[in-house]
């Protein structure tokens, strides 16, 4: 039974990959910052009839959470299949480059980029035991510089730079990461969920969590063939989702 972290999945896209993680047959650890909320998600996943879930307290902005965490979790196994960084904020507004301030911008990338870089190097070494080890860098399309670069693009001009600067940069994160792991069994990609309802944009998302957790699972069980180092979100190119950084 494949083994699978997810970070920030008490509610939202993280919870529904956490559903459908579990119905993939996987046992899984929902990370959640509040231990209040993180069990209340596994009661509601074992109502459902989905046993195989734990919950493990993890702030992806504390060190020190995320040390307790991975001593908690390395108590129970010595292997990690699967870990898919998915915790994020937004921080609401302002968020364009002459109204944000340094300190919003600070914790925007404390949760969505450092956090990731906490988590990845906390548990590498558990993923590094796995036959098949994934990580999935949940990001955004928003944040491709190349589209936000092109006039053209239909959301040319739906600008910001706090939030998609983290996405942005979490995003050479994953391509360095993949790149430091080309010559292992390791999967490295930043997958989109689509612009999917939840309270991070107050539920103005077109797409449900359903579509999006689907998408963000696809990439956490990819085989020996699938993509690594690439930047996938299927509203962009529905046959293979690879898009441009
Ligand atoms: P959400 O419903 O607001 O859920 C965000 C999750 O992250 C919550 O579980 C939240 O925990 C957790 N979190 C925030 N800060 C944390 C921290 N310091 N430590 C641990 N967990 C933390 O948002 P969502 O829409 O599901 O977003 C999930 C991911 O998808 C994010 O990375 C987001 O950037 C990305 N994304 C979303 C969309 C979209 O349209 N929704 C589009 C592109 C990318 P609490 O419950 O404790 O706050």
């Amino acid at each position: 039974m494949k083994k699978v972290l997810i970070t920030g999945a008490n509610k939202g896209i993280g919870f529904e990959t956490a559903r459908q993680m579990l119905q993939h047959g996987c046992y899984v650890c929902i990370g959640s910052r509040s231990v209040e909320n993180g069990r209340a998600a596994v009661e509601t996943l074992k109502a459902k009839g989905l046993s195989h879930v734990e919950a493990v307290e993890l702030d992806v902005t504390s060190s020190e959470s995320v040390r307790v965490a991975r001593e908690e979790i390395g108590r129970k196994t010595d292997v990690l299949d699967v870990l898919i960084n998915n915790a994020g904020i937004n921080w609401g507004m302002p968020q364009s480059s002459l109204e944000a301030s340094v300190d919003q911008f600070k914790q925007v990338f404390d949760t969505n980029l450092y956090g990731v870089v906490r988590v990845t190097q906390a548990f590498i070494n558990l993923l590094q035991k796995s036959a098949q080890p994934r990580i999935v860098n949940v990001s955004s399309s928003g944040s491709s510089l190349t589209l936000h670069s092109d006039p053209t693009w239909k959301y040319y001009s739906h600008k910001a730079a706090l939030y998609p600067s983290s996405k942005a940069a979490l995003n050479m994160y994953t391509i360095d990461l993949a790149y430091q792991l080309k010559d292992t069994p390791f999967k490295v990609n930043a997958v989109c969920p689509g612009f999917v309802a939840t309270d991070f944009n107050n539920h103005r998302g077109t797409g449900t969590v359903q579509e999006g957790g689907t998408r963000i699972a696809k990439y956490a069980m990819i085989g020996p063939d699938g993509p690594s180092g690439k930047f996938i979100a299927e509203e962009y190119n529905p046959q293979t989702g690879e898009t441009p950084w």
